[in-house]
């Protein structure tokens, strides 16, 4: 008979990945209770550190890491690299700057002018490598008092008016909300019967440290070949991909097995001496047809899986997490407007549709065809030029996203730009309490008329920045999202009704 922990959390989170961990901050963040339940008994592995712990961060969650104070610890915590990464991201000369299907792009063609509703500078990308970013989330969440409890995977789950009762290592776990973080082969997922449903894969990928009897056989970079794709770094790091039908993933890869598809897909002489380390992943592009079912919510890979190319996978879970967490505490705390909660899935499951979308295109390049080769040939032309570097970093890094808010301002629906004041302090800084913020720039006019429970619920700034995109006023969402904007003197009601819609009436207030 399982043991019932006799607690009752607000929000039961299956799965302590990067996304878990940052919900669980994002949920404390705002008060509500977090009990975080994972099956694995250690956090680190192998596979989460340098090379194949290595993960681009795009600039949405680079913002969203600078909101929430993280991003100096994790730079701090990452191994350092050759490049300028060090320095502050905003003052990063990188080049080069991403690539689409391994073309790359460069910095110093991208025209940045043609994000106009990006302050200058304000883009770029950094790595850093899991273990440090799991490393930096795990601290914080429970430093704000989330409890995580490892070796204890979820099982299956009941649900009722009042909530949920989870069943997680032979342990009962009661909870208004269950949300699954727990990966691509999500068993929260599965047990709230939710479909998962998309296209199968092509190939299988393997990444492999290896030693090889003679490492001259084989050239350094990234290679198309007949048979497939494979990258060498000298003396022993290999990603390769054979178009199998993904046929081999999941196998536990052996020596003779990486060395047979190296031989196939590079057609070089080429001998392992022994296998350190290898892991398999596939082009397999699935998304969850919902988000939420009830009281089940689902981010990260439960939500979306497809191929690692171009890195977005874990960037796409943490703007999941980034976007539920303070809609579904305010939904706890009951100061939520109506359907607040269901504008998760409605800004993000687009969002995620794009991205399986983009890599399958990546995929139909680097199939071993004459087709594809010409498309390679069409798209390496495309991304030398400065439109076409452009056009790719802004897919890439993420600069282009934009939720569909129905509000007329173009800056609406956008990562809010980070405004610098005459103080000194940012935008992202005001953001750090994971509260809404509302920027008058009309010399404190709002302020006079607005509701003193507002001014409790959310902050307030009210000096003018240096560069100020021509706006007298916006009110940016705790995510960092800009929910409304107006470049002439606001009027008091225009104010007060949008902060109504993002946070509900001030008498709900709890
Ligand atoms: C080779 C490779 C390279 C990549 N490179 C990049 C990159 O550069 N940039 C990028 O953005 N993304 C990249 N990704 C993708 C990225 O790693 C994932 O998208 C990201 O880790 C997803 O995070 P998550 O928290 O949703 O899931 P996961 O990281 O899979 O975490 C899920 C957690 O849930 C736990 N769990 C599983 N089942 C249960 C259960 N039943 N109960 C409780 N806990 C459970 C697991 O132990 C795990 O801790 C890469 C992926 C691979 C394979």
């Amino acid at each position: 008979m399982p043991t019932l922990d006799t607690a009752f959390y607000d929000v039961i989170i299956a799965g302590a990945g990067p996304v878990g961990l940052f919900l669980a901050g994002e949920l404390r963040l705002a008060g509500v209770s977090v009990l975080m339940l994972e099956q694995a008994e250690h956090p680190n592995t192998a596979l989460k550190s340098l090379p194949f712990g290595l993960r681009g961060l795009s600039v949405p969650t680079i913002e969203s890491l600078d909101r929430r104070d993280l991003l100096d610890e994790i730079q701090e915590r990452s191994p350092r690299r050759e490049t300028p990464a060090n320095a502050h991201w905003m003052q990063q000369k990188c080049a080069p700057g991403g690539h689409f299907a391994g073309i790359p792009f460069f910095c110093d063609q991208i025209d940045t002018a043609q994000w106009p509703y990006r302050l200058p500078g304000a883009v770029g990308s950094m790595a850093a490598d899991m273990a440090s970013i799991e490393a930096v989330l795990a601290r914080r969440a429970t430093r704000l008092g989330a409890t995580i409890r490892r070796s204890c995977g979820f099982e299956t789950f009941e649900e009722s008016d009042a909530g949920v009762i989870v069943r997680a290592g032979g342990e009962m776990f009661a909870g208004r909300w269950l949300v699954g973080c727990d990966g691509g082969r999500s068993a929260v997922r599965k047990a709230a019967g939710v479909a998962f449903t998309g296209t199968n894969p092509e190939f299988t990928g393997y990444s492999a440290q290896v030693v090889l009897a003679d490492p001259s056989v084989l050239t350094p970079g990234r290679h198309y070949t007949p048979a497939g794709m494979y990258n060498y770094a000298a003396p022993g790091t290999i990603a390769m991909v054979d178009f199998d039908g993904g046929v081999s993933h999941r196998i536990i890869p052996s020596r003779d097995h990486i060395e047979a598809v190296l031989r196939k897909v590079s057609s070089a002489d080429v001998s392992i001496i022994s296998l350190e380390i290898a892991t398999t992943w596939t082009d397999r592009a699935y998304q969850a047809t919902m988000y939420r079912r009830n009281r089940v919510l689902l981010a990260g890979d439960a939500a979306h899986v497809h191929s690692p190319l171009g890195g977005q996978g874990l960037n796409l879970g943490l703007g999941d997490a980034m976007n539920l967490g303070w809609k579904l505490a305010a939904t706890i705390r009951g100061d939520a407007p109506d359907a607040l909660l269901d504008t998760y899935a409605s800004e993000r499951q687009p969002v995620g549709a794009q991205i399986l979308d983009w890599s399958r295109a990546q995929v139909a390049l680097m199939r071993p065809s004459a087709s594809s080769r010409a498309l390679e040939a069409i798209v390496r032309d495309v991304i030398a030029t400065g439109d076409g570097a452009t056009y790719f970093a802004e897919r890439v890094w993420g600069v282009g996203l934009r939720y569909d808010l129905g509000e007329s301002h173009p800056l609406a629906g956008r990562s809010a730009p980070d405004f610098e004041f005459a103080d000194g302090s940012r935008v992202n800084e005001h953001l750090r309490a994971g509260r809404g913020l509302l920027l008058d720039f009309s010399a404190g006019s709002v302020l006079q008329w607005l509701p003193g429970e507002w001014v409790d619920r959310i902050a307030y700034v009210s000096t003018t920045p240096h560069e100020r995109m021509g706006i007298q006023a916006a009110l940016i969402r705790p995510d960092g999202i800009i929910a409304w904007a107006c470049e002439e003197a606001p009027s008091c009601a225009e104010v007060q009704e949008v902060m109504r819609r993002w946070f509900g009436a001030p008498e709900n207030s709890a």
